[in-house]
C-alpha cells in the first residue's frame, strides 16, 4: 500500500508540474459493476463477451484511464488527485466466469479490477462459484478482493445483531481462507440503510457501495457509493459510452437521509452546494423509470413522487445536461437507491443474487 501511495503522489506530481494541465487532474469518477461474464442464460446479471470487448476498446480509446478502486476511495477522502475520467471496474459475487471469462480480457488490457465476495456461497463450493483457492489465485494475479457479506442477505430486512454476525462470520471466512480481511464492502444488492452503513464502517471499512447509478465525487458518502450496473440490456455500447462520461451532481445532502423508507412514496429534497445554471432542466426517474415531478430552486430539487413505490429496492434517478465550458453536453447524473418495504427476518434468502 505504501509503495502504490508514493507511485500515486508521484503521478499527482505529473499533473502538477505541468507534463498534464494542471485543469486536467480531476477529483471524480465513474464505477462500474459487473456480474457475469459470457453467461448469456442468465442476462439480467450477464455481460455477453463481445459486450465485455466493447466497453474494454471503449475504454482504451477514449482518453479513460482505469483505476484501483482504493485509488478512487483515497481520492474521495483528499488525499490526491485523479486522472480525467477515472474508472474503476468492481465485479459483484465471485462467479466462475469472472476467472475464465472475465479477468484475462481486463488483464490483457491492463486494467485493475476488485472483486467482491460472499464468503458463504465460496465456503459451500457451488459449482457456478470460485474455490478458495481461485480467489487467492486471482489475488495473487492482481486482483483485489473486496468484502460483500457472508450470506448475502438483505441487510436492511436484518437486526444489527444479525448484521454484526453476518460481518464477523464473514470476516473470519477471510481471515482463514486469506489471511486478511478487504478494507471495501460492497452491501448486496446495494441495499443498505443507515444503520447497515454504520454496522459496515464500525466493522473497519473504508467504504461501502451500493447498487445505484451515478458518478462519484468529493461529496460523495464513503458508506453508500454508487455504481452503474452493467448487464446485457444496460451494457449496450450506446449507453456505456454515456455512463463512463458522466459527472456527480454536487449533491451535499438528501431527505430522507436514511435509504429505508418510513413513508411512502417519500418527499425527497436534494441539496446541491452550488446552483447550476440550468437546474431548472434537471429530470428525475422513479423505481419503474416513471418520470417524476421536480421543482428546482436556486441550489436544491424537490422530488415529489404521487404514487408509493413498490416494495423492495426503489431507485432515483436524477440527471442533468453540463453547460460548463469544460464539460458541456456530458450528464450529471446522481442516484440513490431507498427500500420502501423489506421483508421480515426470517425468511430464507438464497445466498446469490438473482
Ligand atoms: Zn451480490
Amino acid at each position: 500500500m505504501k509503495l502504490l501511495l508514493i507511485r500515486l503522489c508521484f503521478a499527482t506530481a505529473l499533473f502538477t508540474v505541468g507534463i498534464v494541465p494542471v485543469a486536467l487532474a480531476s477529483d471524480t469518477a465513474v464505477i462500474l459493476m459487473y456480474h457475469r461474464f459470457g453467461e448469456s442464460h442468465l442476462p439480467t446479471t450477464n455481460t455477453t463477451v463481445a459486450q465485455l470487448e466493447d466497453h474494454i476498446a471503449a475504454l482504451q480509446d477514449g482518453g479513460y484511464t482505469v483505476v484501483p478502486l482504493a485509488d478512487v476511495v483515497s481520492a474521495l477522502n483528499g488525499e490526491h488527485n485523479l486522472p480525467p475520467r477515472a474508472i474503476a471496474i468492481t465485479v459483484d459475487d465471485a462467479y466462475r466466469s469472472f476467472l475464465t471469462t472475465g479477468w484475462p480480457r481486463f488483464k490483457a488490457a491492463g486494467f485493475p479490477v476488485t472483486l467482491f465476495v460472499a464468503t458463504e456461497g465460496v465456503d459451500a463450493g457451488y459449482s457456478d462459484t470460485l474455490t478458495w483457492n481461485e480467489i487467492l489465485t486471482l489475488q495473487r494475479d492482481g486482483v483485489v478482493i473486496g468484502a460483500h457479506s457472508h450470506n448475502h442477505s438483505h441487510f436492511p430486512s436484518l437486526s444489527a445483531a444479525t448484521v454484526a454476525q453476518d460481518l464477523a462470520e464473514m470476516s473470519a471466512a477471510f481471515e482463514r481462507a486469506l489471511g486478511d480481511v478487504p478494507d471495501v464492502f460492497a452491501y448486496p444488492y446495494g441495499e443498505a440503510g443507515r444503520a447497515d452503513m454504520t454496522a459496515v464502517r464500525n466493522a473497519g471499512f473504508v467504504a461501502g457501495f451500493g447498487q445505484h447509478s451515478g458518478a462519484v465525487g468529493p461529496l460523495a458518502d464513503r458508506f453508500y457509493l454508487p455504481r452503474f450496473a452493467l448487464n446485457e440490456q444496460f451494457g449496450r455500447l450506446e449507453r456505456f459510452r454515456l455512463i463512463i462520461e458522466t459527472l456527480p451532481l454536487p449533491v451535499v445532502s438528501i431527505s430522507p437521509v436514511d435509504p429505508v423508507l418510513q413513508s411512502n412514496p417519500p418527499a425527497i429534497t436534494i441539496e446541491l452546494t452550488d446552483s447550476l445554471p440550468n437546474l431548472e432542466n434537471v429530470t428525475c426517474f422513479g423505481p419503474s423509470g416513471e418520470q417524476l415531478n421536480v421543482v428546482a430552486g436556486t441550489n436544491t430539487v424537490s422530488v415529489n413522487p404521487t404514487s408509493s413505490f413498490p416494495a423492495g429496492r426503489a431507485r432515483l434517478n436524477c440527471t442533468l445536461r453540463s453547460v460548463d465550458r469544460l464539460t458541456q453536453g456530458r450528464w450529471y447524473w446522481y442516484g440513490w437507491q431507498m427500500i420502501a418495504e423489506f421483508e421480515s427476518e426470517g425468511i430464507a434468502v438464497h445466498p446469490r443474487y438473482r
